[in-house]
């Protein structure tokens, strides 16, 4: 199982960190050894002293599929759900200076909570969802999923000319703006609609 995300996908956020708006989905990986089910806290790591959250919507792959036309991508997934890529971005900004890649930004341990995953289905509409992220109370980040650059089948398409999608591989599809720190103590929750899927702490 791979866990794919998505990077810069909402025009503001990449306004947020100084990137340039991409002509073609940015994409990165996370090892399975990232994920953390069932509302686990979140440890922060003794290697970053400035670990972001990004709330983002995770999309799984439904079956095995190679360079999917955009047209048949919605045969591919048929559950969604609320994610946080957690990132250290103190050790981004590094590599990214350097030109280097992300990994040791992105993949770490518990780098990748995920909530319980819905039909889509069961929403009006999955290209106007609306998502938030509160912490200790406070909203610190909203999205819509109509605001992205790239839709969900624009990504399973180019991903997968790239490499092939199996069952079971999650795909983070990139945050909305109002990203920020976290700290020991804090409690998330985030709301997928008006519904709350994640609730944990950070240990
Ligand atoms: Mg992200």
């Amino acid at each position: 199982m791979k866990i794919i995300c998505i990077g810069r996908n909402y025009a503001e956020h990449a306004r947020e960190l100084n990137n340039p708006l991409p002509e073609k989905p940015v994409f990165f990986l996370k090892p399975d050894s990232a994920l953390v089910i069932r509302n686990r806290p979140f440890f922060y790591p003794d290697f970053s002293s400035e670990i972001h959250y990004e709330l983002e919507i995770v999309l799984r792959i439904n079956r095995l599929g190679k360079s999917i036309p955009e047209n048949f991508a919605p045969l591919y997934y048929s559950e969604l759900a609320l994610g946080i890529d957690f990132t250290a971005r103190d050790l981004q900004s590094e590599m990214k200076k350097k030109g280097l890649p992300w990994e040791i930004a992105k993949g770490f341990d518990y780098s990748a909570p995920v909530s319980t995953f819905l039909p889509v289905g069961g929403f009006r509409d999955i290209h106007s969802l609306n998502f938030h992220l509160e912490i200790n109370g406070k909203t610190v980040q909203k999205g819509n999923t109509a605001d992205m650059i790239f839709s969900f089948e624009q990504i399973i398409s180019y991903v997968s000319r790239f490499m092939t999608l199996k069952t079971g591989d999650l795909i983070y599809t990139g945050t909305p703006p109002g990203v920020g720190p976290v700290s020991i103590g804090d409690r998330l929750v985030a709301y997928l609609e008006n519904e709350k899927l994640m609730d944990f702490p950070v240990k």
